[in-house]
């Protein structure tokens, strides 16, 4: 097949034409013409959660990781206490992180197929007042569950806690407005549901906290109130840019905003999950999680538990079929997982469907 895979993964996903075509053209990282285009995507970003007034972004190089990371090095002064909420691979991820740069870490955990809870939060809180900052995964890529923003932002607010929102999977797809909400930080990254190319991350930093963050900091290229004075003054990225990975970012974005913006891709991608889970509800898969807690970005399905089934053939077949499936993350069972993210639409889940269909049949299971 000469036709590139469907990605049906959380990240590097399906693009559309146009946005790879944004990346043939070589870009000066000094130019006027390039400052303009990152500037313009700077803005474009604080719109889409209506972060204007409050916040600044701060774009960095890297996967989205090394935006957590550098979110939690700048945000967090070295003596402070960070509470990760943890029901899942990304929030101990979070833990890992804040421990490794030697932030004191507390790392409150939960079932993966539920949700964090917000009333735990405050007994959590009012437990130990040395807490300093709530680390929070929006959407737990690793299975699917979406975790209520509203509420522990809410709770950290009224607590006066610094809040810190991993909100990579969801960002530009489940609403985040800024203004209904109180965090300190809240990161995303250009390969997930704006639609992008891996390659740089972003994080939102409320401008009263930037302000504060000075020196906090142990790592040069990290650092985002050094990222953020350095592009506020000459307009250009401190270390190198991803200039291609910024081009074809804001190509997707335009694409973003022609097609309704956050609402109009929560449809989409709401279904696409939709026809998913139907779909695999025919061939008799079930998903892990409760229908109220699944986000419509990734569903993770129990696998078969005939004794042909294995995930490696699994994957392999379905990737002559031209789709690109992703591995489970859970440790007690036998999973795997389909995103619905990417520029997909109903058609495409329903060929994954049917290809899916045809490789059970094919490696002799009947599920
Ligand atoms: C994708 C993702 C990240 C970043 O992962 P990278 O592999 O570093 O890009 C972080 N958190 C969540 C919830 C994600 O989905």
């Amino acid at each position: 097949m000469d036709r590139d895979a469907i990605l049906l993964t959380p990240g590097p996903l399906t693009t559309t034409l146009r946005t790879k075509l944004a990346m043939l053209r070589d870009w000066g990282s000094w130019d006027a013409d390039f400052n303009a285009m990152t500037a313009e995507l700077r803005a474009q970003l604080l719109a889409i959660v209506h972060g204007e007034e409050m916040h600044v972004v701060v774009p960095l190089q890297g996967s989205g990781t090394f935006s957590v990371e550098a979110a939690v090095a700048t945000v967090v002064p070295r003596d402070g206490h960070v509470l990760v909420l943890d029901n899942g691979a990304y929030c101990k991820r979070l833990g890992k992180l804040a421990t490794l740069m030697g932030r004191r870490t507390t790392i409150h955990q939960r079932a993966e197929d539920e949700a964090v809870s917000a009333d735990e939060l405050e007994g959590l809180l009012r437990a130990d007042s040395s807490i300093t900052h709530v680390g929070f995964i929006h959407c737990e890529t690793g299975t699917g569950v979406l975790n209520p923003l509203q509420a522990v932002s809410d709770v950290c607010a009224r607590h006066g806690k610094g809040l810190i929102v991993d909100a990579m999977s969801s960002f530009a797809a489940l609403e985040i407005d800024a203004r209904k909400l109180q965090f300190d930080a809240l990161i995303a990254a250009s390969g997930k549901c704006l639609e992008g190319v891996p390659g740089m991350g972003f994080v939102f930093v409320r401008k009263s906290v930037l302000a504060r963050c000075e020196g906090n900091s142990h790592s040069l290229a990290m650092d985002l109130f050094d990222q953020h004075a350095y592009m506020e003054k000459t307009g250009q990225w401190r270390f190198t840019p991803p200039t291609h990975v910024v081009a074809a970012l804001a190509e997707a974005v335009r694409q973003f905003n022609e097609e309704g913006g956050q609402p109009a891709r929560l449809a989409r991608y709401t279904d696409n999950c939709g026809t998913l889970v139907r779909g695999m509800a025919d061939l008799g898969f079930e998903p892990f999680l409760k229908p109220a807690l699944q986000a419509p970005i990734i569903v993770t399905f129990h696998a078969p538990s005939h004794p042909a089934y294995q995930f490696k053939a699994f994957y392999e077949a379905a990737k002559a079929r031209g789709f690109l499936l992703y591995p489970g993350k859970l440790t007690q069972v036998e999973t795997f997982r389909v995103g619905c993210i990417g520029a997909i639409g109903r058609n495409e889940m329903q060929q994954a469907v049917n290809a899916i269909g045809d490789v059970l049949s094919d490696m002799g299971i009947r599920h």
